[in-house]
């Protein structure tokens, strides 16, 4: 994996709850390999740290695509067949922190990128899981449902975003795709529990504050 890429405002009621202006196009940022964090198999459970002082950390639940192929600037058609296996995952978010970046003007990045900033669930491929787009995803906290959508609720659809960001930069092989998140991001607290379910993956976080 070269990096992850993510996907911000592009859940229309995602932007809006969080007061900002709807962007025509979708903001991209990256995070780096090294804050990823995978459940290798359905029903397992996550340990993640939580960071500590820095304000409140936000769950973002996000479908998540690996790329099997990748390429600079793909047409369509070639956006599609990059698509190699989905899972759901959290786009850890220091909401305070960003929200103090974005008022001066600055880059997220110390907002999007800690320990543990990325979780993700076990990959399925899209040929054992064809109706991915149409399959409603869930995140709850505790037993309490905080988001819950599918990809037919994107302002951009996944092959769309990923011929949108190769217009930019090249996708790489392996490359894993966070893809926005719907509306109901919330903070996280040490000691809590998320449940993460979308068809056939299901997976749980544990969140604690590192000692
Ligand atoms: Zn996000």
């Amino acid at each position: 994996m070269d990096k992850i890429i993510c996907v911000g405002k592009n859940y229309l009621e995602h932007a809006k709850e969080l007061g900002d202006k709807i962007p025509e196009k979708p903001v991209l940022f990256l995070k780096p390999p090294s804050v990823l964090k995978q459940a290798q198999k359905n029903g397992e459970t996550i340990q993640a740290l939580l960071p500590a002082g820095q304000g409140s950390v936000h769950h973002e639940c996000e479908i998540v695509v690996q790329l099997k192929g990748g390429g600079y600037r793909l047409d369509a058609a070639r956006a599609k067949e990059a698509i190699g296996a989905v899972t759901l995952g959290l786009d850890m978010t220091l909401r305070d922190l960003q929200a103090t970046l974005k008022k001066n003007g600055h880059p997220w990045t110390t907002a999007k990128v800690f320990p543990d900033s990325a979780l993700i669930g076990p990959w399925q491929s899209v040929e054992t899981f064809p109706k991915y787009s149409d399959e409603v995803f869930s995140f709850s906290i505790d037993g309490e449902k905080k988001q819950a959508a599918s990809a037919r609720d994107m302002m951009m659809g996944i092959p769309e975003c990923i011929a949108f960001i190769s217009e930019h930069f090249p996708l790489c092989p392996g490359d894993v795709l966070f893809t926005g998140t719907p509306k109901g991001v919330g903070p996280v607290s040490n000691g809590q529990r998320g449940e993460l379910k979308y068809g056939p993956i299901h997976y749980y976080v544990s969140w604690a504050h590192s000692s």
